[in-house]
């Protein structure tokens, strides 16, 4: 893995907290499967095409985050890699009961821990694509991804997290119960020992605007393009679009719930996704939650992010601090669009974001 440049980090004794993404892929094994999913311990394959498939994990391995995998005639193409050295292990193995052919290309949708710090349990001929901006993210050349708040803020709780488990545990009699919360322990335990061996990878094949890669798939071949459409859930998101199949895996530029936004360029996002909208498919397969059928949720993403963007801004000019706006922001006029939102408030992180980019404007 040299060739890929990866650079040793400290391994900070981080933990993971039960965060919403944990949840959301718990959530997602599904219950009607369509014909052809394939299950494996660890991931759930979802067909939505000839050898097309979302893949969500069942939460017997904590990967934090979808994938996408499409089979050509000879190799494998995957995207993202999952939060960890065990949940990008796991993705391996799973892809196993699906196809023995190998994996060629891994693409990244972005830098974020949880989709690509599973990039080095991929074998070294695995050519890893992403934008230059991941690739810069996940170098080191813009500082240390894992003593960034992003990573810690969805990392430090985990032991606190395990503890509050044990405890429950010690104190329950009931054999349910018991069996599991022993189980989650264990996932989250696998979790917290695998991500001190992170070891930040970055793609070794780098992309500004956009590539195409033209898998041969019996009887011809298939475009997969690989595009960046804007600024938006960070500085260098790909979208992974097959243009034949009108199929689009988003990765978190565009997820069916309200997105994190601490490293977001939120004034930037709507217009993005306006491009997203312009491109011509019918399934998108988000980096979180299920397969979204139409653009009606694209949206509604861009509603929010409009009056997030304008709220919080008229907040910092009444001389607010990012914590008092954050509190007092009322987004309730999305609610119906987003069940989450019961009331003021918004994600601390969001707001600090909009706060950092309307003082660097
Ligand atoms: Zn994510």
């Amino acid at each position: 893995m040299n060739n890929k440049n990866r650079i040793k980090t400290l391994a900070i004794g981080v933990a993971m907290a039960a965060s919403v993404f944990t949840l959301v892929n718990l959530s997602t094994a599904q219950n009607n499967a369509p014909t052809g999913t394939i299950e494996t311990r660890s991931h759930v394959f979802t067909p939505v095409g000839e050898g097309i498939y979302h893949v969500t994990g069942t939460g017997a391995v904590n990967v934090m985050s979808n994938a996408m995998l499409i089979e050509g005639e000879h190799d494998l193409l995957v995207v993202d890699s999952h939060v960890s050295p065990n949940a990008g292990m796991a993705l391996i193995d799973a892809i196993k009961s699906v196809s023995a052919k190998p994996v060629r290309y891994l693409i990244n949708t972005h830098y974020h821990f949880d989709h690509a710090h599973g990039n080095q349990v991929f074998p070294q001929e695995v050519e890893i694509i992403g934008h230059r901006y991941t690739r810069e993210k996940l170098s080191g050349e813009r500082g240390n991804v894992l003593e960034e708040s992003t990573f810690i803020s969805f990392t430090e709780g985990v032991p606190g997290q395990i503890e509050q488990m044990q405890a429950q545990l010690a104190s329950t009699e009931n054999t349910d119960e018991r069996v599991q919360l022993q189980a989650r322990i264990a996932v989250q335990q696998a979790h917290l020992n695998s991500l001190a061996g992170i070891e930040p990878t970055p793609p070794n094949i780098t992309i500004d605007d956009s590539m195409s890669i033209y898998q041969s798939v019996r009887g011809g071949g298939r475009e997969i393009q690989i595009v960046h459409l804007g600024r938006g859930h960070t500085g260098g998101d790909v979208v992974v679009f097959l243009p034949e199949e009108k199929i689009i895996y988003t990765g978190d530029l565009m997820v069916p719930f309200l997105p994190y936004m601490g490293d977001a360029h939120v004034d930037e996002w709507p217009a993005t996704l306006e491009n997203l909208k312009a491109l011509d498919f019918a399934t998108l397969l988000p980096g979180h939650g299920g397969v979204v059928q139409g653009k009606e949720r694209i949206d509604m993403l861009q509603a929010y992010l409009d009056d997030l963007w304008a709220n919080t801004r008229a907040l910092k000019q009444r001389g607010l601090s990012y914590e008092q706006a954050a509190a007092e922001i009322d987004m309730t006029a999305h609610s119906g669009n987003y069940p989450q939102i019961r009331g003021p408030g918004a994600d601390v992180r969001a707001i600090r974001r909009i706060y950092q980019l309307l003082d660097e404007a």
